[in-house]
Parts: structure tokens; C-alpha cells; sequence
């Protein structure tokens, strides 16, 4: 199996590039911020929840976000491996995540960190949002405090990998194909 744990704030290209990278390895994609999405879409009560705290920028409680993202997985038990695309966002998910997969005899393999300036990502989202329909990219104070819960709660997560030498940084500045090119020389490196 091979799992990875796509990082960076919002903004940063984690969605798009997730999307090439799942072709390219034959990985499961599984993106919080999309099953959260489709909930809401769903009008389920998961969506109803989360939709409270995403309206904000705000985090979504752990414990709701770690037991919905191992349902996802335990749908899909024949994968050759996993991209995870925006989670984990806080040190505990990240020990959550680790405690579940070694359940499954695995693990995560590598962090892939998508660094990339803030004001480069204000400008990105704000321009995403003329065309995603998502609200929490349509509005600048919504952005700031997206910005400043990953600040507090999710960089940290970087260390948590980075102490397990597990962390490999990649500069999300760049076309989309040039960044692409970067993930995969990554992967490979872990991969051999
Ligand atoms: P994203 O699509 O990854 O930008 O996520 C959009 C929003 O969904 C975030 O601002 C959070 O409110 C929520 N969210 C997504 N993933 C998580 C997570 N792992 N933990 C908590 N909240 C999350």
C-alpha cells in the first residue's frame, strides 16, 4: 500500500493536485472537505454540523471528522493505498489516524507539504471563489480565519510527521504541471 497525507494550508493546490496524483499512483482520494460538501448538499445531519463551523472558517470537532473520514476508508477495502486531502488538521486526528490504519496493518507513508506564501493563497482562493460556489472562499474574513486555525491548529501537524521523518516539503509555487512533476519526484524518492 501507498498512503499519503497531501498537506498545506488553504489554497495551497491540494485538491488539484490530489486529482493527478490518484491517476498517476492508483490511490483513493479522500478529501474531508468534499464529504463534508457532499453532506451539506445531502442536507444530512453530518452536513447540517459541519456546515456550522465551515460557514465560520472554523475547524470541524475531531471527533466527528475522525469517525466519518475511517468510515470512508473502511468503504473502500481494497485500495492500493489512500491519498488523504485535508486531513489530518490537528495533532489528534493525526495520532487517531495513525492508532486506525495500524489496525489495517499499515500506515502512512509520507506527508507531501505544499508551501506556498499567504498572500499568494489569499489571491487564490479569493479567485476560486468567483467560480467554486463556495462560500467560505467568497469572503476575506472568512479566508483570515481559515488561515489562522491552520496556523494554530493544523501546521503543527507538519512537526508531527516531520518527527517521524515522514515530512517531505514541496514548493506549491509554480504551473500546476511544474508542482505535479515536484509531488511525483517526491513520491518516487519514498517509494524506492
Ligand atoms: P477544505 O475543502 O479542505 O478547504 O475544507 C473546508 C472546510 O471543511 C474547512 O474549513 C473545515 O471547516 C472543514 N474541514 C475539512 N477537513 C477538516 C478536518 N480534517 N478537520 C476539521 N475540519 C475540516
Amino acid at each position: 500500500m501507498l498512503n499519503l497525507v497531501l498537506f498545506g494550508p488553504p489554497g495551497a493546490g491540494k485538491g488539484t493536485q490530489s486529482e493527478r496524483l490518484i491517476g498517476h499512483y492508483n490511490l483513493v482520494h479522500l478529501s474531508t472537505g468534499d464529504i463534508f460538501r457532499a453532506n451539506i448538499g445531502g442536507n444530512t445531519e453530518l452536513g447540517k454540523l459541519a456546515k456550522s463551523y465551515m460557514d465560520q472558517g472554523q475547524l470541524v470537532p475531531d471527533e466527528v471528522t475522525i469517525k466519518m473520514l475511517q468510515s470512508e476508508v473502511e468503504k473502500h477495502s481494497n485500495a492500493e493505498g489512500f491519498i488523504f486531502d485535508g486531513f489530518p488538521r490537528t495533532v489528534a486526528q493525526a495520532e487517531a489516524l495513525d492508532l486506525f490504519l495500524a489496525t489495517k496493518q499499515t500506515e502512512i507513508h509520507q506527508m507531501l507539504s505544499l508551501v506556498v506564501p499567504e498572500e499568494e493563497l489569499i489571491k487564490r482562493l479569493l479567485e476560486r471563489g468567483k467560480d467554486s460556489g463556495r462560500a467560505d472562499d467568497q469572503n476575506e474574513s472568512i479566508i483570515h480565519n481559515r488561515i489562522e486555525e491552520y496556523n494554530n491548529k493544523t501546521a503543527p501537524v507538519a512537526d508531527y510527521y516531520k518527527s517521524r521523518f515522514k515530512l517531505s516539503e514541496v514548493e506549491g509555487v509554480g504551473s500546476i504541471d511544474e508542482i505535479t512533476d515536484r509531488l511525483y519526484a517526491a513520491i518516487d524518492t519514498i517509494k524506492k
